[in-house]
């Protein structure tokens, strides 16, 4: 059985979290001499002398209704990546802990694990990208802490089988991470309908993908009331500025101008997989539920280079194990799109 207590590390546990200004008084005041702010104003029109709601409140309650879920179980982080890192924080003992990642997969898992000095188990996915349970179940020790799942998979692109993810959650006494930042442009639907059904499941999402807000960094964690209040007391009091607080919640505001986007990103990745498979460099294209693919190529240096030269960037994943000669490419504009199908016309 998941206890929480059994996985949260014991400095946590007793821990006092830093008490902001505005959270031990929480009405309305008209004079605020509490917190060494400018009191005359700032140079910006907008009150940004002012510091923000620790606990985001705005956003949450918008959120909460986008995702029909109680204010309670939302946790906002840097981006998502600062949901990783806080993860690591409250869960995972420096030097003794482990967790595992299921390679190909987003790369923050290790670098943020390595930053916090928690080991990594590493069971790659199998060749057609999915779970490897087995290797998993070998792999948990008594300090396995936190097992990361990225649905849709960067950069394969590809759901996690859905009853795979289900077992995990059912019989792993840690967290099952399931990183959805891709969701919106997945056939699957979202982890976060089974939030009541496992206490140990904590899905990531984030505002930088269909949302088209990487630039104002709000990531979101969902999960149990107990994980987000100790994910609330581990993170920075004042994690995400006014500014982006205010921005997300008007964007929050544009749900059709998203699903707009999506449609149309994923009317644009059928139509770039049909082009680029008439190449002959191309080998294979990866079936994807995100908004990138992974383009299995002849020569991926080369073609990377060739891209370069005339100003296109894509992401070289030709060395990762796993993705051997391919390419992720993330579907752009129209025009993008023609831009990059016309310059591989001249390849070769
Ligand atoms: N998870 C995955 C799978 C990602 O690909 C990314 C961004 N590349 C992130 C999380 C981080 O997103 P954010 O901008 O919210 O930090």
């Amino acid at each position: 059985m998941f206890d929480i207590n059994n996985i949260l590390r014991e400095n946590i546990k007793n821990l006092t979290p830093y008490s902001s200004a505005r959270d031990e008084f929480q009405g309305e005041a008209s004079v605020y001499l509490d917190a060494n702010e400018n009191a005359f104003g700032s140079p910006l029109d907008e009150a940004y002398n002012r510091y923000p709601d620790p606990l985001q409140y705005n956003v949450k309650k918008r959120l909460s209704e986008i995702k029909g879920l109680p204010i309670r179980n939302i946790f906002l982080g840097n981006g998502s990546d600062e949901a990783i890192d806080i993860l690591f924080r409250s869960f995972c003992n420096p030097g003794v802990d482990n967790v595992i990642i299921v390679p190909p997969t987003y790369g923050m898992y290790q670098v943020s694990a390595n930053i916090n000095d928690i080991a990594l188990k590493r069971v790659n996915l199998t060749a057609e990208y999915q779970l490897n349970l087995e290797g998993i179940a070998e792999a948990i020790d008594k300090n396995t802490k936190i097992i990361f799942i990225c649905s849709p998979n960067n950069p394969t692109g590809n759901s996690i089988n859905r009853e795979d993810v289900e077992t995990l959650l059912a019989n792993f006494n840690g967290l099952v991470v399931v990183d959805e930042a891709y969701i919106n442009f997945s056939r699957q639907k979202s982890f976060i309908q089974e939030l009541t059904e496992y206490a140990n499941l904590v899905v990531l999402q984030t505002l930088s993908k269909a949302w088209g807000l990487a630039g104002l960094r709000v990531g979101m964690a969902f999960a149990s009331e107990e994980i987000i209040e100790v994910m609330n007391k581990v993170k920075p009091p004042y994690n995400i500025n006014e500014a982006s607080q205010q921005l997300a919640l008007k964007a929050l505001q544009n749900v059709d101008q998203v699903n707009e986007w999506i449609k149309e990103t994923l009317a644009q990745r059928d139509k770039l997989v049909l082009a680029l498979k008439n190449f002959d460099f191309v080998l294979d294209i990866y079936p994807s539920d995100a908004n990138f693919i992974l383009v299995k190529t002849t020569d991926p240096k080369a073609i990377y280079n060739f891209l370069v030269e005339r100003g296109i960037i894509v992401r070289d994943r030709s060395k990762v194990e796993l993705c051997e000669g391919s390419l992720r490419i993330t579907i752009g504009t129209p025009e993008e799109n023609n831009i990059l199908i016309k310059s591989l016309q001249d390849y070769k």
